[in-house]
This record gives C-alpha cells, structure tokens and sequence, in this order.
C-alpha cells in the first residue's frame, strides 16, 4: 500500500502553481502518490464542497491538500473545515489543531513541525529556554508556539507577538530562540536580537531586487550574521522541510488506516 495525496489547486496563483508542483515532485521522487485535481478559477464553493466530499470518502487517498489561497467568492474555512480529520495532512481542522493544543496531536501542521525537526537535528534543546514567536497565524506562529510550550515537546517559555505587540524589539531581544513569521520582507534585523540567539526564519517574500525577482524570507539574514548563533536560510531553509513533513503527515495517514 502507497501513501496517497489527493492535491487540490483551484485557479492559476503562479506561487501556488510552484508550491503544488514543489510537492508532488518530492512525493513522486520518493515513490509516494498524488492526483492533482486542478480546478477553474470561477468554481463555485458548492463544487469544490462536492469534489472534497468526493475525496473524504475515496478509500484510495491517505491525504487531502487545498493549496491556499483559494479564490475570494469561496470561503476557505467552510473548505478547510469539510476534509475529514483523519485526511487532513496539513493539519488545519478544528479537531487537529485542538488536539494539538491539549498536547494530544493527530496531524501537526507541516511548516511547525519541520522547525520542531530541524531544532532536533541541530540540538537546540528548548528546556527552559524563552521562545519568542513574531505572527500568530494559524498554520504557523500558533502551532510552533504551542509545540514549543507543551511539556512532553519543546518545554520552553512561550511569548506570542503580533502586529498589535507594543515594543516588539523588547520581546525579541529576550528571545534564545525566535521565529520571524509575519511575512514581511528581511523586516528583523540585527537590532531586534539577543547574542547568540536561534532564529528560524519562515518567512517567503518575492521582492524584486537590482531589476532581479528574488525570495527573501523575514530575517535580514546579512544584518544578524555574527549576532545570531544560528540561522535557517531562505530559500532552502524551513521551506523543504515543510514538504518533507507533508510526507510524513501522508504516510502516518496512511499507517494509521492500516491499524484501525
Ligand atoms: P499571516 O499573514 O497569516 O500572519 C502573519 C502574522 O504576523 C500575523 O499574526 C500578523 O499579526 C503578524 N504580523 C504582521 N506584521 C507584523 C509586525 N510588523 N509586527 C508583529 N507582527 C506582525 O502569515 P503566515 O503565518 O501564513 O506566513 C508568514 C510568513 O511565512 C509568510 O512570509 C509566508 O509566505 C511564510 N510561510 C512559509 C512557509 C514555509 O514553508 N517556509 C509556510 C507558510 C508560510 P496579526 O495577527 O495581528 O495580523
């Protein structure tokens, strides 16, 4: 038995067009399935309702992805909220996210928990440690800062900021590890870290640069060179890791249905 994606792209978002290819080319590399239903940009709500009720109840797909962002005349809650739970690898139901906030996870969304892999894989214990999360989103500055704070994981000291944090600066300089996930481009510099500090960097900015597109991510990655201790890059940083836990999400799916 194959682990298998069901990938959904509605309309011609050109980064949504790479983010999806991104992913079904790793999940073919690797010898794992995906079917990539493409669909008009003009669909209706109903019709993609129809298509994800279709694919909770094919027995063939472990997984089901909705590339966001969806059009603006579908409400993407209503769609993120009809995949059933035990298909939704990226971790975006109610139900996940509550399990993941009482410390009792089904589906950790992807983004968090490639940065709960790459602390791991470079021993940066967070015990005791004070994290300071900048962007409380849902798919990810919320997850991290719960995976960070529950005890049978990170164990640290959580502080959440977001665009209404007064003195900013004043929390992320208080940070040993600090994650920039607010999607604004190179916006944290030297000035706004601790010596020392661990910063990931989630960030992913098209800027055009010297008439050059380029990808920046949240982090002046040249002004904290030699002030941080450690840095994620980007491109090529917490980005692949992301794809690999979708991976990861779809096998576990897959795995679990073989058990129950
Ligand atoms: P959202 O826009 O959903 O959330 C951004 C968060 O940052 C919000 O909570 C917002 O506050 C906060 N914020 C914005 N500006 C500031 C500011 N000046 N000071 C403090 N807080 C601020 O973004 P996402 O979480 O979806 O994505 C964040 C970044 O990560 C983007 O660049 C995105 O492209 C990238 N990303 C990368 C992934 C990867 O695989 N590497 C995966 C997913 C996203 P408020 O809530 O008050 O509005």
């Amino acid at each position: 038995i194959t682990p298998w994606l069901a990938a959904v792209l509605v309309g011609n978002n050109p980064a949504s067009e790479i983010y999806v290819k991104n992913k079904t080319k790793k999940f073919e590399a690797l010898g794992l399935k995906t079917d990539l239903f493409r669909l008009n940009e003009d669909i209706s709500e109903q019709e993609l309702l129809s298509l994800i009720d279709k694919l909770n109840s094919d027995a063939e797909f472990h997984g089901i992805l909705v590339q966001l962002p969806l059009p603006k005349h579908i409400d993407s809650e209503k769609v993120l909220n009809a995949i059933v739970p035990t298909k939704d690898v990226d971790g975006f139901h109610p139900e996940n996210a509550g399990l993941l906030s009482i410390g009792k996870p089904r589906f950790i969304p992807c983004t968090p928990k490639g940065m709960m892999f790459i602390l791991k894989h470079f021993n940066v214990d967070l015990n005791g440690k004070h994290v300071v999360v900048i962007g409380r989103s849902n798919i990810v500055g919320r997850p991290i800062s719960i995976l960070a704070s529950l005890k049978e994981l990170g164990n640290a000291t959580v502080t959440l900021c977001h665009s209404g944090t007064k003195d900013l600066k004043y929390h992320s300089k208080q940070a040993d590890v600090l994650v920039a996930a607010l999607g604004s481009p190179e916006f944290v510099d030297a000035s706004y870290i601790k010596e020392g500090a661990c910063i990931l960097d989630v960030g992913i900015n098209r800027i055009e640069r010297d008439g050059k597109s380029k990808i920046v991510g949240d982090v002046n990655q040249e002004s904290v060179m030699g002030v941080a201790s450690s840095l994620t890059p980007v491109p090529k940083g917490v980005g692949p890791m992301t794809i690999a836990c979708l991976l990861r999400n779809t096998t576990i799916s897959c795995k679990n249905r073989l058990i129950n």
